[in-house]
């Protein structure tokens, strides 16, 4: 349409009636093509009314047409209205999904923003675009993020959906899969070594069962470790060591862990393991502070009875002291009389008067020394039980403290040495090496490619292995020589009073011994080596850098291609 038009121009006010009315009528023709497409039934409306707009159409066609045209504009408007809230309401269906995911913060609130906005239905129509197009980014930030990790929670952390599985824990899962197919089988163990004892790890229970797809992400992630960690809390379950008011809750955890635990279990069992080991720990201390409280009252009888036994002693001696006054004084009167005598008569009755009370003051001097002697020994009797009650008392609760202090620097796994022990002994070995010098050679093994028999076997096997190998150190080497569980699968030697070619030639046979014990899982022979770093103590060597010194011989021996021994000083 050219811009010269009257309508265009603005310029209609100008023109004729005529003219007038025949620019209306194409005014009318434009709307209503504008109109167009709202609603069906309108759509057929306009086109009647764009007919009898025609020049050639009778004006009654017009008039006629114009109330059907009024009332199709008023149900389109109400089907409009009905369709802006069935929009508005699919719309905040989808919005509640989105919230339902736990987008991160900010996306939570813009998603509250926008579903406010769909309330607005008058609105709706001219927002729609925006408000799709704000949808659409909402709901690529809630399925791109994570769920909001759940602060201080263990097992959140631990199998939470937003934790990528590594390769390795996927790879667990196939050959697991394969694991369970394999029978049971008692067939006897190939046996390399005639030494070497057979180690059968076959009475264990197959690793977790896979699940079915359907569980969430933290079920399957929980159901693969299940039995290690049923197996550790039973460990925990077992060595702890509670009050008797808190006896049955302990064995109701354990027998609820020997059932079996599935994800929901676990959280709530947790909870009751936290509060017996806090009570547990409240009631050690109580315990140790009602101890002290008593010794410290037995202290102050013991005191107050050695105290009365003192004034006793002290009182009985100036009565004593009196007595031998009084005696001294009737012996001078004794004197007196026989020197001042007149007559025979007086003087002896005098005289025997005197003896007499002299003879009784001596008796009562007697008695009195007998009665503070008896009293002072039956107060030092008194005084000597307490104390060994005290003793005795003081030794138990020693030896109770030495056994908790010796259960916290052992390894309830394989009974060694846990890592606290083993700092202990490496601190005592090298001072004694400092003062005294000597050999010492440091050891440290590592279980080669360990986390593919846990992976093969399943975690309850993982720590068979773990328990056997132990054994097996144990009983190939010396009475001398110390062995600790480092942590995992690493376990440090201490091998005082030995060279480094003795000390090759023993490790040769330790891991040669490993190597060639045949470990049986089912009938599936478990191929179990180790490898081996070590270092002697040299002039100077701080126990960290000799430490570091036998780790890094163990890296090496690992980088050779494991199941070997690698001396630090070997270039
Ligand atoms: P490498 O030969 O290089 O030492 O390989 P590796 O698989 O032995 O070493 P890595 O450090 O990759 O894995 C050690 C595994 O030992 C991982 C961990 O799951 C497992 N582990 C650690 N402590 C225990 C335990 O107490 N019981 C069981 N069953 N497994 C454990
Ligand atoms: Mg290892
Ligand atoms: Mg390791």
């Amino acid at each position: 349409m050219p811009d010269t038009h009257p309508i265009a121009n603005g310029s209609y006010q100008h023109s004729e009636p005529g003219e007038q009315t025949e620019l209306l009528k194409r005014g009318l023709v434009r709307v209503s093509i504008a109109a167009s497409g709202i609603d069906s039934l309108l759509d057929k409306r306009l086109k009647e009314l764009r007919r009898a707009l025609h020049a050639d159409s009778p004006p009654s066609m017009l008039a006629e047409l114009l109330p059907k045209l009024e009332h199709a504009v008023l149900s389109a408007d109400q089907r409009r209205q009905e369709r802006a809230s069935n929009i508005s309401k699919s719309l905040h269906g989808i919005i509640e999904q989105l919230q339902d995911n736990e987008p991160p913060r900010d996306t939570a609130k813009a998603l509250r923003d926008l579903d406010r906005r769909l309330n607005d239905l008058a609105e709706l129509p001219r927002q729609l675009d925006s408000i799709l197009g704000d949808l659409q980014q909402l709901q690529g930030h809630t399925l791109a993020s994570e769920p909001s990790p759940e602060p201080a929670n263990l097992w959140g952390r631990l199998f939470g959906r937003g934790e990528r599985r590594s390769e390795s824990d996927e790879a667990a899962e196939e050959i697991q899969a394969e694991a369970e197919t394999t029978e049971t089988s008692d067939a006897s163990p190939t046996d390399d070594d005639p030494a070497a004892t057979a180690e059968d790890i076959s009475e264990l229970p197959a690793p977790s069962p896979k699940v079915s797809g359907n569980l969430s992400g933290a079920e399957q992630n929980f159901s693969q470790v299940a039995a290690h960690i049923e197996s550790i809390l039973l460990r925990l379950l077992n060595d702890l060591e509670v009050m008797e008011t808190q006896q049955s809750i302990r064995d109701r955890l354990r027998e609820q862990v020997s059932r079996g635990l599935n994800w929901y279990e676990l959280a709530a069992l947790l909870d009751s393991l936290s509060t017996v080991i806090l009570g547990s720990q409240e009631s050690r201390q109580a315990e140790f502070e009602h101890y002290l409280q008593q010794l410290n009252q037995r202290l102050s009888q013991f005191q107050g009875s050695l105290e009365e036994a003192q004034s006793n002693y002290s009182g009985s001696l100036e009565a004593e002291r009196e007595l031998a006054g009084d005696i001294r004084s009737q012996v001078e009167g004794l004197n007196n009389n026989v020197r001042d005598a007149d007559d025979l008569t007086t003087l002896k009755a005098n005289v025997e008067l005197r003896l007499n009370s002299l003879l009784e003051n001596i008796d009562k001097a007697r008695e009195l020394r007998e009665e503070r002697d008896s009293q002072v020994s039956a107060q030092l009797n008194t005084m000597v039980e307490r104390i060994q009650v005290m003793e005795l008392e003081a030794k138990t609760f020693r030896r109770h403290l030495e056994e908790q202090r010796r259960q916290a620097m052992l390894d309830s796994l394989t009974g060694l040495a846990n890592r606290a022990g083993l700092q202990r002994r490496m601190e005592e070995e090298h001072e004694r090496w400092q003062r005294y010098g000597g050999r010492l050679l440091l050891v440290v093994l590592d279980v080669d490619h360990f986390k593919s028999i846990n992976d093969r076997f399943g975690h309850l096997a993982g720590d068979k292995v773990l328990r056997l190998i132990a054994q097996q150190l144990s009983r190939r080497l010396r009475k001398t020589d110390f062995i600790g569980r480092f942590g995992g699968e690493e376990f440090v030697i201490l091998m005082p009073g030995v060279t480094p070619e003795q000390g090759a030639t023993a490790l040769e046979e330790l891991r040669s011994g490993i190597e060639h014990t045949p470990f049986h899982f089912k009938n599936e022979p478990v191929p179990v080596t180790i490898s081996i770093g070590y270092t002697e103590f040299r002039d100077g060597d701080t126990l960290d850098g000799t430490f570091d010194r036998a780790d890094q011989a163990m890296y090496r021996a690992k980088q050779d291609g494991r199941n070997r021994i690698v001396a630090a000083d070997t270039p």
